[in-house]
């Protein structure tokens, strides 16, 4: 087994030298998995190993077994979803956090994994422009930071009226009213199913055809909730098909006239807009809201998983998340324990990862970043939409692109004809979009995020695209 020091040294170099030859080879691989997960199941599938085995063994094995089942996420021709590239400074910093083994759940035990995360916290701050003193929990993505900012608002909102939830729990509590746009995403409803706040038992609010809140409805809706003990306010910044934000000044001005109101932001990555100058103005007045949810993973290119819990009640985001035990060493005033800011105690250093990141490209970096995939993601809506047959369906303001083919038939015909062209763009393999429904109808996604993607691959995938277009065209 590999016991010794060299043992560990060629151990890790093997995984280095298997990690880099996969990204090396990326961008020429086909750009989808090679297996289906049954195909994958039945190469990995064997009994319960008995007998242990040797490690630079299992690892050559691991990489055999993996590869043809991996899928092409961290390419750049990737498209699918809303999937950062996993950069590699962040993958190496990642790299060391699992080689340096620490637990940073609090600051005693771990002062470098809780003090990166300090400083990564203020760097981020600043980046998106949120209050200074806003607090900062490294979650595992925006479905946890929207459960974090939930549960700040519920412990705020019922602690002024005289209610402990944390001690107490819902049972009696005075009740939340809920108001979220119709167009939000799951992750949303999800958090509120984990709180106790219902993901049915919310005020769904109209939107446009953009899937943003409009501002009357949602006047309208404070309205209603005008006598309501407490009102949370769920916002979005960045809709996953559009990339719409919603009118974030608006919503919160009528907001602000209940006296026990919360306003939380869902900014998986449309928050990142603020860190970039000719976008900022999309998400003009998110900084008014009280707490905000957004993701490492996706813009800012950091490995799997990283999200960030922003609250400007620092001491409300840590009431509801502190885990109180007798053996935990006690956090004086000025320290930082990471584990008051996160619903877990053993936790991964993400902060390593996050500030390598937000090192290596620099506030100049992140805004390059995001205004090239902006200009990407226009560049393949004109292109996709010179082709006969092929329409946009959505403003493109940010990096995401809604695509409908077969867009002068009957609405039946054209799902098809978008599934159609779906499927053979990812047989193709060149490039990976994926389907999604929009407004009733089959669409195709494109999300522009990779970190590794240049103009030549937006111009060669826009060619794949088209072009399986027009074999499904000719065939019909
Ligand atoms: C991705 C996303 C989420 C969920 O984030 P995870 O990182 O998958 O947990 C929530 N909201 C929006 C708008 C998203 O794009």
């Amino acid at each position: 087994m590999a016991g010794g020091q060299t043992g560990v040294a060629e151990l890790f170099a093997q995984a280095a030298r298997h990690a880099a030859a996969f990204r090396a080879e990326l961008p020429k691989r086909v750009q989808r998995p090679q297996q289906t997960y049954a195909q994958a199941l039945a190469t990995f599938d064997a009994p319960t190993p008995e007998a242990g085995t040797e490690a630079q063994v299992v690892l050559e094995d691991l990489v055999a077994r993996a590869t043809p089942g991996l899928h092409a996420m961290a390419g750049p021709r990737f498209f699918g979803w809303v999937i950062g590239n996993s950069h590699p400074m962040g993958v190496a910093a990642d790299f060391l956090t699992s080689a340096w083994g620490q637990n940073a759940g609090n600051h005693t035990a771990c002062p470098a994994g809780a003090a990166c995360e300090t400083v990564a916290s203020r760097w981020l701050l600043d980046l998106l422009d949120l209050p200074r003193e806003a607090s900062v929990g490294l979650v595992t993505g925006a479905t946890i930071a929207n459960f974090v900012g939930l549960a700040a608002a519920r412990s705020e909102l019922l602690r002024r009226l005289g209610w402990d939830v944390e001690a107490d729990g819902l049972f009696g509590a005075p009740p939340i009213t809920v108001l979220i746009g119709e167009e939000a995403h799951i992750t949303v409803f999800a958090a509120l199913q984990f709180l106790g706040l219902g993901r049915a038992r919310v005020t769904r609010i109209p939107v446009d055809g953009h899937g943003a809140m409009l501002p009357d409805a949602f006047a309208d809706a404070m309205r209603t909730a005008e006598a309501d003990p407490a009102v949370i306010v769920i916002t979005q910044a960045g809709q996953i098909n559009t990339g719409a934000f919603d009118p974030h000044e608006a919503i919160t001005r009528a907001a602000r006239k209940h006296k026990n109101v919360w306003v939380h932001v869902d900014g998986a990555f449309g928050l990142w807009a603020r860190a970039c100058p000719t976008r900022a103005a999309l998400a003009k007045g998110v900084e008014l809201a009280d707490s905000w949810a957004t993701d490492g993973h996706k813009w800012l290119q950091t490995p799997y998983d990283c999200g960030f819990a922003i609250v400007r009640d620092a001491e409300a985001h840590r009431r509801a998340m502190t885990i109180a035990a007798s053996y935990l060493p006690p956090v004086a005033v000025g320290e930082r324990d990471p584990s008051h800011f996160v619903p877990e105690l053993s936790r991964r250093a993400r902060g390593f990862a996050a500030w390598a990141m937000l090192r290596h490209l620099g506030r100049d970096g992140v805004a390059a970043m995001v205004e090239r995939h902006c200009r990407y993601a226009a560049m393949l809506a004109s292109l996709l939409r010179d082709e006969k047959g092929i329409a946009i369906l959505n403003d493109v303001v940010l990096n995401q692109v809604i695509v409908r083919f077969g867009a002068d038939l009957k609405p039946e015909a054209g799902d098809a004809a978008t599934a159609e062209t779906i499927a053979a763009i990812q047989r193709e393999g060149s490039c990976f979009a994926g389907g999604a429904q929009w407004q009733g109808r089959t669409v195709m996604r494109l999300s522009v995020i990779s970190g590794s993607m240049c103009e030549n691959d937006v111009l060669r995938s826009a060619e794949a695209m088209i072009k399986a277009w027009r074999g499904v065209y000719a065939a019909a």
